[in-house]
C-alpha cells in the first residue's frame, strides 16, 4: 500500500477546493448527493459513466469522496470517447502511488508522460493510460510471467472468487491465510484489486504463480492441484465488481487462456463446484456471462 489515508485526505481537501472552484461552470448534467458506503466507482457504474469521466466533471484529482458531496453526474453520451485520464498530482502523491492506484504500471505511467525519473511535483498534470483498453491491466503480470517457467502440463481449470470483503490486497490476504496456517500464504495466484487498498483493477501476482504452485482457493485438494485461482476484492453479495475490475478479469482471462494456459479448458466460479458450499464469487459477479464466454 503506498497511497495511505492521509495522503488520500490531503488530496480530498485539494478536490474539494478544485470541485468548488469549477461549480458553476457547468450545470447542465444532473447531480448525485453521495451517501454513505458509495464509492467513486458505484457511482460511476450505477450512472453509466466512466469514472474518468466521473472525475473529470468533479475536477477530482483523487477517488475519493465524502457523505453529502454534490456530484454532477456527466450526459453518457461523452462517456464513450474517454480514452485517457488527467491526474493532477496532489500532496504526499509518489509516482508509484498514483500508478497503483489507476491499476497500471509505473513503466506505463512514465513512458505515458515521457519521464526518464521518478520526480514529480505538486499540480503537475500527468496524463494516465487507460488500462481499460489493449490489456493495459496486464503488462506487470506478462512481464512476471515472462521471468518463469509456467507448467502448461499442470493446469486444468480456473476458479474465480470473491474475498467477501470489501477490503485487502494481495500482501493482506497473504498475512491472513499464512495466520490461517497455509505454508504457501496467498491461497489465490492472482488478486484484483478494487481501488481501496490496491489499485482499481490492479492485478496482483501471488507467490503461488510466480513458483507455479498448487492453489490453496477451494476445500477440494484434488482440484486445489490443478486449478488456477483468480479473487476479485470485494463481497459481491453486497456490492458489485467495480467496471475495471471486470475489465482487468476479462483481461486476464483472455490471455491466460488464449496465450499462457491454453490447456486449462475448464473455468467455474466456485460455489459451481460440487461440494464446496459457498456463495463465492457472490450473486453480483456476471458468473452467467462469464460461463458464456469461456466455456
Ligand atoms: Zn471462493
Amino acid at each position: 500500500m503506498q497511497y495511505t489515508r492521509r495522503e488520500f485526505t490531503k488530496n480530498a481537501s485539494i478536490a474539494a477546493v478544485a470541485s468548488l472552484a469549477g461549480h458553476t461552470l457547468c450545470n447542465a448534467n444532473t447531480s448525485y448527493t453521495v451517501r454513505k458506503g458509495d464509492t467513486l466507482s458505484q457511482i460511476a457504474q450505477r450512472h453509466a459513466v466512466s469514472i474518468s469521466e466521473l472525475r473529470r466533471a468533479n475536477q477530482l484529482s483523487s477517488d475519493l469522496i465524502r457523505v453529502g458531496q454534490e456530484l454532477k453526474i456527466p450526459s453518457t453520451a461523452s462517456s464513450a470517447v474517454a480514452t485517457g485520464n488527467i491526474h493532477i498530482v496532489g500532496r504526499g502523491d509518489t509516482l508509484g502511488g498514483i500508478a497503483q492506484a489507476y491499476g497500471i504500471s509505473l513503466e506505463q505511467l512514465k513512458r505515458a508522460n515521457n519521464l526518464s525519473s521518478d520526480v514529480i511535483r505538486i499540480g503537475q498534470k500527468l496524463q494516465v493510460p487507460d488500462a481499460m483498453s489493449s490489456g493495459g491491466f496486464l503488462e506487470r503480470v506478462r512481464a512476471a510471467t515472462a521471468r518463469i517457467r509456467v507448467r502448461h502440463e499442470n493446469w486444468e481449470r480456473i476458479v474465480v472468487h470473491h474475498s467477501a470483503i470489501k477490503y485487502g490486497n494481495a500482501a493482506i490476504y497473504d498475512r491472513a491465510h499464512r495466520n490461517r496456517g497455509m505454508q504457501n500464504g496467498l491461497a489465490y495466484h492472482f488478486v484484483i484489486g478494487n481501488g481501496i487498498d490496491s489499485g482499481d483493477g490492479e492485478i496482483e501476482i501471488g507467490p503461488r504463480w510466480t513458483k507455479q504452485l498448487l492453489g490453496g482457493h477451494v476445500k477440494n485438494y484434488p482440484i486445489n492441484l490443478t486449478a488456477i485461482g483468480i479473487c476479485l476484492v470485494g463481497n459481491f453479495q453486497e456490492s458489485h465488481p467495480t467496471r475495471r475490475q471486470i475489465a482487468a478479469f476479462i483481461q486476464l482471462m483472455d490471455w491466460l487462456r488464449g496465450e499462457v494456459i491454453p490447456e486449462a479448458k475448464k473455468f467455474a466460479g466456485h460455489r459451481d463446484l460440487r461440494g464446496e458450499q459457498t456463495i463465492c464469487p457472490g450473486k453480483n459477479f456476471p458468473l452467467a456471462a462469464m460461463h458464456a464466454r469461456y466455456d
